[in-house]
């Protein structure tokens, strides 16, 4: 099952090329904060033979005539992967003046944290804070969590996945802290889709690509992980115990490169889906 969030805070399901609405159903709602969401993901059990029939007989939407936001709606954190790609760190190691700390993998640096408020959705457009700095697209896989997971250990981590996504984990270049380089406003587009967890059994076999104006930039597969998402899972949920909607970023493969304003970004995550965004100066979007 396909889970889009669109208009501001409606909830379909797609369908082929139309959206059944399911906003009654998952009581989805314009209140602040929007927690509706986390408790669809809680409950999904019991909402999925709903759904299902929702699908079944309810008229559709045509898919171009809504404005898709972020699938992934008010997560209590952004859980991400640094270094997790082996070709990625050699890359970086190879351009000391942009990464300056690059060398180790995630066995050395763990996992940091991006800020939720940083999220957004495939119609809008990314912001670019500086006009002097380097600021670098990876395209990575995101896990959503499905259930309470507190030291959970990776023969059973899978099992606390609700669904998959697609991320663009946005990093300015430099000495900062990556929560600091990696959480401005817009550094997280997510979507096109939010796919359940059944529609990817295998998490260690996705391809992911990346084109900036057209021109292939990554294109890697989550085989290649150092870390693979149950590893991620085990990993995270004995720092700090993981909800229902929180998100992890997994990490990018090799290919990572600038962005400029103007620019137009898509990525495509096998059975996920291809979204495209645009880049522009931050003072012109927020
Ligand atoms: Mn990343």
């Amino acid at each position: 099952m396909k889970l889009i969030v669109y208009d501001r805070s409606r909830v379909g399901i797609l369908r082929q090329s139309d959206v059944v609405d399911v906003s009654d159903l998952v009581g989805a709602s314009e209140e602040w904060p929007p927690t509706f969401f986390l408790r669809m993901i809680r409950g999904f059990d019991r909402l999925r033979p709903i759904l299902d029939e929702a699908v079944r007989t309810r008229p559709g939407l045509a898919l171009d005539r809504v404005h898709l936001g972020a699938p992934v709606v008010f997560p209590s954190k952004i859980i991400a992967a640094p270094a997790n790609y082996r070709k990625h760190i050699d890359e970086a190691v190879r351009q000391p003046e942009a990464f300056k700390r690059a060398g180790p993998s995630i066995e050395t640096y763990g996992v940091f944290l991006k800020a939720p408020s940083s999220i957004i959705g495939p119609g809008d457009s990314i912001g670019l804070p500086f006009a002097d700095r380097r600021t670098d697209h990876e395209v990575e896989l995101g896990v959503v969590i499905g259930r309470t997971a507190r030291d959970i250990p990776r023969t059973e981590a899978l099992r606390y996945v609700f669904g998959y996504t697609g991320l663009i984990d946005v990093s300015v270049r430099g000495e900062e802290e990556r929560t600091t380089r990696k959480s401005f406003d817009t550094f997280t587009p997510v979507g096109p889709v939010l796919v359940t967890a059944d529609e990817i059994p295998d998490p260690g076999d996705v391809r992911l690509q990346l084109w900036v104006n057209g021109v292939q930039r990554q294109d890697g597969n989550t085989r290649d992980m150092i870390w693979n998402v149950a590893r991620l899972i085990e990993y995270a949920s004995h720092v700090m115990t993981l909800h229902p909607g929180d998100l992890i970023a997994t990490g990018t493969p090799e290919g990572v490169g600038p962005l400029s304003p103007g620019d137009d970004v898509t990525i495509e995550v096998e059975k996920v889906g291809r979204m495209t965004l645009r880049v522009a100066p931050r003072r012109e979007i927020c």
